[in-house]
């Protein structure tokens, strides 16, 4: 049976650390690091994703002002909000919830967010950064998943890591990581899409898998290489009438033939979801460190 990576546990150590962090902050600068979030609309995932990234920052002792605007704000609006916290002193942070609604340009008001305040790690500037080797904001979500490897004994250096989806927000960043020349690294990566006409012939050659396609339980253990390690990054609502909620979460991996085959695997939930938040709370520690030492 695999080796279950603890998510919550990770995220729950780098949340003490972040915390440390936060109160010397505190005490050498007068500074406390401050997280500015925008949700536009009434989407439930991404108000309930809101809700945890306020809280948290509360935990660890940060700042954070939330803005709800309704669906039917304008760009400029939004804009203008961005823009009043690029230059507001007392705001390190500055996350955009997304998804916009479609009469928003998504890449417009990222483009807006000040570089050194793009702690999602989204905006064009820091991507291109990442992509070079150069200091940036990593993408929170796969900067989750190499600490989730490095802290649970599975360095990826020197490993074939396969990575399955290439969204600009999971699947590209987490490759682009994993295939620099640095610590925690240093992989040898394989990006596979739907293009792929047999998936199974390129998981299974995967030292390191890392799903991020969106398809409920899409991987089996029949597709992995024996003694694999597996990252399933899917969150997957399927319908379950013995759940009270009416259904349960899954990932893109089916969790049960797999953890028969790998050497270790991180659930759903528990795994990948938690480190996001965790990461969040890092870059913005680190972007007030950063602000506040110039
Ligand atoms: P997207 O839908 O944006 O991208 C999915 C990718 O997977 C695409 O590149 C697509 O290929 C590829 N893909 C889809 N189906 C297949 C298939 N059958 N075979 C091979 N490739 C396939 O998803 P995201 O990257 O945004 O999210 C992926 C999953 O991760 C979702 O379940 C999401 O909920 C979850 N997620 C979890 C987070 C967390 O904090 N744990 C954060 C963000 C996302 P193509 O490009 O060819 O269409």
């Amino acid at each position: 049976m695999a080796q279950i990576i603890d998510g919550k546990l990770i995220a729950e150590q780098i949340k003490a650390e972040v915390r440390v962090g936060v109160s010397l902050l505190l005490k050498e600068r007068q500074v406390r690091p401050g997280l500015g979030v925008v949700l536009v609309g009434e989407d439930p995932a991404s108000q309930s994703y809101v809700r945890s990234k306020g809280k948290a920052c509360e935990d660890l002792g940060m700042y954070s002002e939330t803005r709800r605007l309704p669906a039917s704000a304008t760009e400029a609006e939004v804009l203008s909000l961005v823009r009043a916290w690029n230059d507001d002193a007392s705001m390190h942070g500055i996350l955009v919830q997304l998804p916009l609604p479609r009469h928003i340009n998504e890449h417009r008001v990222i483009a807006a967010i000040d570089p050194r305040k793009d702690v999602d790690g989204i905006h064009p500037t820091n991507i291109g950064r990442l992509v070079i080797g150069m200091e940036c904001f990593k993408p929170c979500t796969p900067a989750g998943i190499q600490e989730l490897l490095v802290r649970s004994g599975h360095d990826p250096g020197g490993k074939h890591v396969v990575v399955v989806g290439r969204s600009n927000i999971v699947g590209k960043p987490t490759a682009n990581i994993l295939m620099q020349k640095a610590p925690g690294a240093n992989a040898i990566v394989t990006i596979a899409h739907t293009a792929a006409r047999d998936l199974g012939a390129f998981t299974r050659e995967a030292d390191i898998l890392i799903a991020a396609l969106g398809k409920p339980e899409c991987i089996t253990g029949a597709m992995l290489k024996p003694g694999c390690v597996v990252i399933d990054v899917g969150i997957n609502r399927v319908p379950d009438p013995a759940s009270p909620k009416g259904y349960r979460l899954v990932g893109d991996v089916h969790f049960a033939s797999a953890e028969q085959v790998a050497a270790a695997i991180t659930p759903v939930p528990g795994g990948v979801g938690p480190m996001t938040i965790a990461m969040l709370m890092q870059n913005t520690l680190l972007a007030a460190q950063r602000i506040t030492a110039a």
